[in-house]
């Protein structure tokens, strides 16, 4: 089946978890390749499967060449550890899901692979990481959209996950059923350390604890699950390393200094939260 008509029979199924991102109004019906809402505002299901649903164009810094670096380092197993420790925690396995900043993708489907039922929906605001999803993952439904305007309806949700990416906890309530988790990933204080100490000094310390206390301010029920282990690097990971995170965009790193980033630190904490009626 073609990816555009396999994206039509999914929002045929699942158009109640859809609004109109301009006037809010529910979704209608399908036309042609079309999405159409009650005000007759369009959306075209792209030949890739995907949906555009940007007001205006976005600049995100992800470039093509830095999300393939991404998706050849999660292919190598480096998120694994931490994703399989994800999957242990999850409650709901089975329920809607919605990867919220899913980026290329990589991380939803390596969920998928180990089990995660359900509708799967993985949104970012990059379109190339979007397209780079859609081309290399079954299963997932991917659309291109924008946290603070996103095109959901409300109470859907059972999991919103939030590796690695910006949160908006005011949408993420409102998209959860009562009772629905939000489990983000977010860094620890050792997180690519040896990557960091290539950086200037005051970017060489991180702490989460900001980031944390927002998380706290606004979910119930909270755990946290620290998560470390070391990755081993060939050279050729190295290069795609320094391509895939914004740590390494800006140090100057030569073919002498692989020696110091062929064992990488990976430490993160991954939190968990529920939405309270
Ligand atoms: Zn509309």
């Amino acid at each position: 089946m073609k990816k555009s008509d396999k994206s039509k029979l999914f929002l045929l199924d699942h158009l109640n978890l859809f609004k109109c991102p301009v006037c809010d109004s529910d979704f209608e019906e399908i036309l042609d390749n079309q999405l159409i809402c009650s005000q007759d505002h369009t959306f075209d299901i792209s030949k890739k499967g995907t949906l555009h649903f940007l007001m205006k164009p976005s600049k995100t810094e992800y470039s093509k060449d830095m999300l393939l670096s991404r998706q050849h380092i999660a292919k190598m197993g480096f998120w694994q550890p931490m994703l399989d420790v994800l999957y242990s925690l999850l409650k709901e396995k089975g329920g809607t899901t919605l990867d919220a900043g899913c980026g290329e993708g990589s991380h939803s489907a390596y969920l998928r692979e180990r089990g995660l039922a359900g509708p799967v929906i993985a949104f970012d605001i990059s379109k190339e990481g979007i397209n780079l999803g859609a081309a290399t993952y079954e299963d997932l439904f991917f659309l291109v959209a924008d946290l603070a305007q996103s095109p959901f309806q409300s109470e859907q949700f059972d999991t919103i996950l939030n590796i690695l990416s910006p949160s908006n906890y005011k949408e993420f309530k409102r998209l959860l059923k009562d009772g629905g988790q939000v489990i983000k990933v977010i860094p620890g204080q050792d997180y690519l350390i040896e990557l960091r100490s290539f950086q200037t000094k005051e970017r060489q310390f991180y702490s989460n604890e900001n980031v944390k206390d927002k998380f706290i301010e606004h979910f119930e029920d909270l755990e946290s699950h620290p998560v470390r282990y070391a990755v081993e690097l060939t050279d050729r990971e190295i290069k795609d390393f320094l391509k895939m995170t914004p740590l390494g965009w800006n140090v100057k790193v030569t073919e002498n200094d692989y020696k110091s980033l062929r064992k990488i630190t990976v430490d993160m904490e991954i939190l968990i939260g529920n939405k309270t009626a």
